[in-house]
């Protein structure tokens, strides 16, 4: 009996699937998994190589996996990705009211109606809250400054393909100056990461892009970004026939943070921002996927990258 197409299609081999039991191990949730000691080994290989990428200007910084609510809202976050946010919610009020509502769970009714939104949502990016930092600070030195920072991010964005995940590992190099400075900043950044990519026998590609802008309203915003080259990804293939994965992303704000959180060079003009991000789950998997499970036979030039 021949099968109609769109089934033949969903039911066609994923390579990646047959990494996934040597990488992950399953949480109950799609994009949320446990990582096993050889793919967490991996991304701290990964971390240390990017460590050794770093300016040595940068001021590190390592964030939790939750930040300010206020912070987020402020920056415009729910105006361009309503839909990918995570919010912290908690039971709330007085013994009684908090029993009750975790009660009722074993009573099949619903404890979460009796959720209350916190302050703190889960940091969707590394990079938002060094901004709100920077702008306690006064006026940004000449010459700008440089943070490496990283944070366990969620985008709610469930998925089955291991290049998808809800709760994934970013990594960020970011710079705070002039127009110049950032412009600067990232057509280096851009440079340097293929040149990382073809040590990594990684295969790639440098792309414009644009960021899921929710809504209708939304696809006008990631025009515009993409006709102002706002945005650029590292495209890598995870097998022979997939759609390239964007695993790095080189992103110019012009002045919106500096706007928003009023942020100054040392000229007295708004500052501009600009970030590099490396997907850290994301590499680590197109470096199984393009190498794989076999680390004794990845090339030389992989192995002493990463200090194989
Ligand atoms: P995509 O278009 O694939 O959704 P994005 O434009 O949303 O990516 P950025 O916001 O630029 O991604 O995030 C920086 C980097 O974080 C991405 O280049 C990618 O490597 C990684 N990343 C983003 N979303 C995910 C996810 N859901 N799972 C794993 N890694 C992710
Ligand atoms: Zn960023
Ligand atoms: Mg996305």
């Amino acid at each position: 009996m021949s099968q109609p197409a769109t089934e033949s299609v969903s039911q066609a081999y994923d390579p990646l699937e047959s990494l996934a039991a040597t990488l992950f191990r399953p949480m109950g949730s799609d994009g949320v998994y446990a990582r096993t000691a050889l793919y967490e080994d991996m991304v701290e290989r990964l971390a240390a190589y990017i460590s050794r990428q770093r300016d040595p200007r940068a001021e590190i910084l390592r964030f939790p996996p939750v930040m300010s609510r206020h912070q987020l809202e402020k920056s415009g976050y729910l105006k361009s990705f309503p839909n990918l946010l995570g919010c912290v919610c908690a039971l709330h009020g007085t013994e009684a009211a908090i029993r009750s509502a975790a009660d009722s769970h074993e009573t099949g009714g619903d404890w979460t109606k009796s959720l209350a939104a916190a302050d703190l949502v889960l940091s969707p990016a590394a990079c938002y809250p060094v901004y709100p930092l920077v702008a306690g600070r006064g006026r940004v030195p000449s010459g700008g400054l440089l943070f490496d920072v990283a944070a366990d991010c969620f985008r709610r964005e469930p998925s089955r393909s291991l290049d998808r995940l809800q709760s994934f590992r970013m990594r960020e190099f970011v710079r705070v100056g002039t127009p110049h400075e950032i412009m600067a900043f990232r057509e280096q950044w851009m440079a340097r990461a293929e040149q990382l990519a073809s040590e990594l026998a990684l295969p790639c590609t440098l792309e414009v892009a644009n960021d899921p802008f929710f809504g209708k309203v939304g696809q006008i915003m990631a025009v515009s970004q993409r006709q102002h080259a706002l945005k650029f990804e590292l495209l890598i293939p995870f097998h022979a026939t997939a759609q390239p994965t964007a695993c790095m992303s080189f992103n110019c704000h012009l002045e919106h943070f500096g706007e928003v959180w009023g942020i100054h060079d040392s000229a007295g003009e708004v500052a501009h921002t600009g970030c590099v991000a490396f997907g850290m789950d994301r590499l680590a998997v197109a470096l199984f996927s393009n190498h794989g499970l076999d680390l004794a036979r990845w090339p030389t030039s992989v192995r002493q990258a990463l200090a194989l």
